[in-house]
Order: structure tokens, then C-alpha cells, then sequence
């Protein structure tokens, strides 16, 4: 039997267990996939103990993904582009490092989006702002604007990314978030806005049906982003859809088999609604 499992801090809020352990038991697989709260200050040595104990893989979440970029000996196109690491797989010495929330975005997104799609607002700066920069990229958006609290972090995410993707990126504060959603077609939240804050800088007069928003946050239900959503009949992709799409992606790199998503997606929908989270 295979040990993989989940490490952040907090990690209680985490669905990746119930998920991942959902996807083994349908396919007969005999590995077992566990939480694992970590303080930062104690990643580097518990990616160390977890090595010497035999981990076959490992998802990194908030807010290890930057440091498991840092520790990861090899790491995938994606990972080095964005810096950030939500998946980490046993090497013989060390550990390969991936990002899989990139093809989570990318995903969740393409089956709602037409042909070339235009300019996007993302609203957040950190890894899985990243990740969307880029997966926004890889499907050919033209423009990007990300909205953050803290504006010097998004135009270090806007410098590297659009000098390595070759990509317009404009920079601005949260507050002219709205404003700007009127400009665009795709709108992403990578923010925690809706889980620990339930609050949205976007209202449903800065949306039309036309725009297509995903919310990366999925524990906490219906967010106020996605009431503006709704009221205003834009289309609204919830966080579970992402977590799935990633999950789905880390299981194919941890077993080398394809997972059944629907197991997945009911596992993670049913584990929610027993939380009181969302339906
Ligand atoms: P980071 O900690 O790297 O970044 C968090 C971002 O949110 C920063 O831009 C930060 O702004 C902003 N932020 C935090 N608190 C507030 C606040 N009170 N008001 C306004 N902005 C705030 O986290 P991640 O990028 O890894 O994750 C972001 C969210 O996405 C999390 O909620 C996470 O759970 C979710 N997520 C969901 C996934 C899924 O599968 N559904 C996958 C990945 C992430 P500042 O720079 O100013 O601090």
C-alpha cells in the first residue's frame, strides 16, 4: 500500500482526501491518502520525514505551494512558469514538483468558453493567480487585468509572467474591480472572498449573461460572487468543479491511471453538504 496525502495549514477545510480516497476505492487501488497539517516553518523538514517514510505523492496547499516550488529537485513547464507547486511526486532522491490547478482553470473554463476568448480579470495575485495567468494564456486570451489588495504583489505576478508570456497585463487595487469586470469576458476569483470573507468586490451590475466567472473558493456556499452570478445570469463555475479538475490531473501523476471524475465530484459535493457548505 502507497501512502499520498495533503499538506497545509489549515488543512481541516481540505476535500483532496475524501476526493482522492473516493477515486482509489473505485478503481480497486490499495493506497490510502491522508491530511497532514504544517506549520511554514516546519515544511522543508516534514517534506524530508515524509520522503524517508516512503510518500508516493503529495498535494501542497495554502500556503506552501511557492515553498514547494522552491524544494521540488525537478520541476514541469508549468510549475517553473508560475512558481508555485501543488503537486510533488517521490522521486528517488527529492521530490518532482507540478502544478496541476493550471489544467484545473484551464478545464473548468474551456467547455463555457467559444472559440479565442478575449480579456480576462482575475482577482488575486497569489499561486493559483498565477496558475490562472497562466492557463488564461495557454487558451489564448489577449488581455489580463488582476485586481489584488496589495498592489506591489500583482505587478510582480504582472512583470514576470507577461515578459515570459508575452502577454498584456494591467495591474489594479480590488476596489476598481467592478469597473473593470465590465471590460472583460472571463472573470476568475483566486482570492479566499466568499469563504473567510463574505464579502465580493464585484456586484451584479458589473455582469451581463455574456460573462463566464469561475470561483476558486468551494467550502463555503452560495458565495456573494456567485449570487451577482446568478442574479445577473452570468455563467457561474464553482470551486468543486477546480478542485476536481486538478484532482483529476494529480491522480493521473501520482497512479498513472484515469480517475473516474464523477466519483470524485460526488464524493467531494456530498462531504460539503454534510459540512453545510455548498449543494
Ligand atoms: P495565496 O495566499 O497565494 O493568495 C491569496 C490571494 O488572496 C492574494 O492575492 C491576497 O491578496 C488575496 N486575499 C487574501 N485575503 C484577502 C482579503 N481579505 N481581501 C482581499 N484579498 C485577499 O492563496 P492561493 O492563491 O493559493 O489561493 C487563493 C484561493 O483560491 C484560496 O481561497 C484557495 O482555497 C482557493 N483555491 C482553490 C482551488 C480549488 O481547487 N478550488 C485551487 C487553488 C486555490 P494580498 O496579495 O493583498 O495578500
Amino acid at each position: 500500500m502507497a501512502l499520498l496525502a495533503v499538506l497545509g495549514h489549515p488543512i481541516s477545510h481540505s476535500a483532496s482526501p475524501v476526493m482522492h480516497n473516493a477515486a482509489l476505492r473505485a478503481l480497486n487501488l490499495p493506497n490510502r491518502y491522508i491530511a497532514i497539517e504544517v506549520r511554514p516553518e516546519k515544511f522543508q523538514s516534514t517534506l524530508k520525514s515524509l520522503h524517508n517514510l516512503g510518500f508516493k505523492g503529495l498535494n501542497i496547499t495554502i500556503p506552501h505551494k511557492e515553498a514547494a516550488a522552491m524544494c521540488a529537485s525537478r520541476l514541469s513547464e508549468e510549475a517553473e512558469a508560475v512558481r508555485a507547486v501543488n503537486t510533488l511526486v517521490r522521486l528517488q532522491e527529492g521530490w518532482a514538483g507540478y502544478n496541476t490547478d493550471v489544467a484545473g482553470v484551464e478545464k473548468s473554463l474551456s467547455p463555457h468558453v467559444d472559440g479565442r476568448p478575449g480579456a480576462a480579470l482575475i482577482l488575486g495575485a497569489g499561486g493559483s493567480a498565477a496558475a490562472a495567468l497562466y492557463a488564461l494564456w495557454r487558451m489564448g486570451v489577449s488581455v489580463v487585468i488582476i485586481a489584488n489588495r496589495s498592489r506591489w504583489r500583482a505587478e510582480e505576478l504582472a512583470r514576470r509572467l507577461e515578459e515570459k508570456l508575452g502577454l498584456r497585463v494591467e495591474v489594479v487595487g480590488l476596489e476598481d474591480a467592478g469597473v473593470k469586470a465590465r471590460q472583460v469576458d472571463i472573470i476568475i476569483n483566486a482570492t479566499p472572498l466568499g469563504l473567510t470573507y463574505h464579502e465580493s468586490p464585484i456586484a451584479p451590475q458589473d455582469l451581463t449573461k455574456n460573462h463566464v466567472i469561475l470561483d476558486m473558493v468551494y467550502s463555503t456556499g452560495p458565495t456573494p460572487l456567485q449570487r451577482a452570478a446568478e442574479t445577473s445570469g452570468s455563467t457561474y463555475i464553482d470551486g468543486v468543479n477546480m478542485l476536481v479538475e486538478q484532482g483529476v490531473e494529480a491522480f493521473r501523476i501520482f497512479h498513472g491511471v484515469e480517475p473516474e471524475k464523477k466519483v470524485m465530484e460526488r464524493a467531494v459535493r456530498e462531504w460539503l453538504a454534510k459540512r453545510g457548505g455548498l449543494k
